[in-house]
């Protein structure tokens, strides 16, 4: 974060899938990747917010070593002097990478603890993967067990979205706060949990008036962080 502004970030498109053993998505999802991250350094933009994407079934150990080349290669084509690329985890539906922070884990030592390279943990795609997230208990666990794995200093941002669908349901439905299956208590855990304080919550929820995040969604969390 820069002193006086708050932090921003770009989310890359969902086309992006370097886990893809298609020689077409891959050369494109690199230079893609590439491109926002150049983009974001170019404007002070703090990092660029990104989904692996599927391995299509090959498993994740099969596909670990390409999708890491290929950010390796994006982070050598773009060099970023500042931004860095933020793996995101992920609902779980279909093959998709970094459900498990496992993954997220071990795509981090694959890289060899580059500094430019961190995690987005969002709450709805950890809701849907498994990790519950409802009552102050679970919510610590399940940062408890992220700091186990990943890792709380590799933790840039949180996305914080409810989610429409249940624990384990693998789908990617965000919600307004409290309005989902998480509700009110666990992101009153997550907005008091010390491990959280320094890292910025990004909205992407549907909004109430369904214009995606508003001054309702804000007004709730800064009601259950007081
Ligand atoms: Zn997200």
């Amino acid at each position: 974060m820069t002193a006086g502004r708050p932090p921003f970030y770009f989310h890359a498109v969902y086309l992006i899938n370097l886990a893809s053993d298609d020689g077409k998505v891959n050369p494109r999802s690199e230079s893609t990747l590439a491109g926002y991250l150049a983009a974001a350094d170019r404007l002070g933009i703090d990092g660029v917010i990104f989904h692996v994407g599927s391995h299509r079934g090959t498993g994740f150990e099969a596909a670990l070593p390409g999708i890491t080349g290929r950010m390796q290669r994006a982070l050598e084509r773009a060099d970023p002097k500042r931004s860095r690329l933020l793996i995101e985890n992920n609902a779980g539906a279909g093959d998709s990478v970094g459900r498990r922070f496992e993954e997220i884990r071990a795509m981090l030592d694959a890289l060899g603890g580059d500094q430019r390279v961190r995690a987005c943990f969002d709450t709805c795609h950890a809701f849907a993967s498994g990790y519950d997230l409802r009552t102050e208990e679970t919510a610590r666990q399940t940062i408890d067990e992220w700091e186990r794995v990943v890792g709380v200093d590799t933790l840039e941002v949180v996305h914080t979205n409810d989610s429409l669908t249940g624990l384990g349901s693998n789908r990617d439905r965000h919600a307004n706060i409290g309005q989902g299956e998480i509700g009110e208590e666990g992101f009153r855990a997550l907005l008091h949990d010390p491990r959280l304080a320094k890292v910025p919550f990004i909205l992407e929820v549907p909004g109430f008036e369904g214009l995606g995040p508003d001054a309702e969604n804000v007004a709730i969390l800064r009601r259950l962080a007081a």
